[in-house]
Order: C-alpha cells, then sequence, then structure tokens
C-alpha cells in the first residue's frame, strides 16, 4: 500500500524534527502533487496506526494537494493545470507539456514543548 509508505517516511521526518526540537508534535501540514494519489483518509488511518505509542501518537495531518503544473510549448507560460480545461491559462494552446509532480514536502511542523 503507497499510503503506508508515505506514512512510514512521515513518521520518520516528524520523529527527527521534534527529537531535534526536543518537542512533541501537534500538528504537521504536508503538500504533495496531484499525481501521487494519496488518499487523506487512508494516509491518515495508516499514520495513526504506525505512530501508536511513539511521540507522534495523535498528531494532526493536513494534507494539501498542489494542482498539476505544466508548460505551454506555444508561450512558454507555466500554469496549473485543470483537467476539465486543460489549456494555457495565457494564450489558451493546448500544446502543452506537463512538469514533474510535486514532491511530497513537509510544510510545517507546530511542536509542544513541555
Ligand atoms: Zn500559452
Amino acid at each position: 500500500m503507497h499510503e503506508a509508505m508515505v506514512a512510514q517516511s512521515l513518521l520518520s521526518i516528524i520523529s527527527d524534527e521534534a527529537a531535534k526540537h526536543n518537542a512533541r508534535p501537534i500538528c504537521a501540514r504536508i503538500s504533495c502533487g496531484k499525481l501521487s494519489a494519496i488518499n487523506d483518509e487512508v494516509l491518515c488511518f495508516a499514520f495513526e496506526a504506525i505512530a501508536r505509542d511513539t511521540p507522534c501518537e495523535g498528531l494532526k495531518l493536513e494534507i494539501e494537494h498542489k494542482p498539476l503544473r505544466a508548460q505551454c510549448q506555444n508561450c512558454v507560460q507555466d500554469f496549473d493545470v485543470e483537467l476539465s480545461q486543460a489549456r494555457c491559462s495565457k494564450c489558451g494552446s493546448e500544446d502543452f507539456k506537463l512538469l514533474a509532480d510535486a514532491p511530497m514536502v513537509l510544510e510545517e511542523l507546530e511542536l509542544q514543548t513541555d
């Protein structure tokens, strides 16, 4: 299961960060690209399961899905791809190249020191 692997790597990133600050993680905001096809509920469930009995237990996960980016081959503009209307936001051309999907990033981590 894809989400289980993501949850595992998240847990290790967050645990490291919390240990560095000698604090307890409360809330983590992450972002990932649309194509990584992360299911929020499945990810939260997987995270909760592996975080049990670790300092990350009870951590709140907020997941933001970044839109897919593309570059127009006509006017070289970068734009967000709307799947319902896949065309350049500037010149309207349908000749574009998809850019790499956004990686999963830990955007913000809220920590609590005792
Ligand atoms: Zn264009």
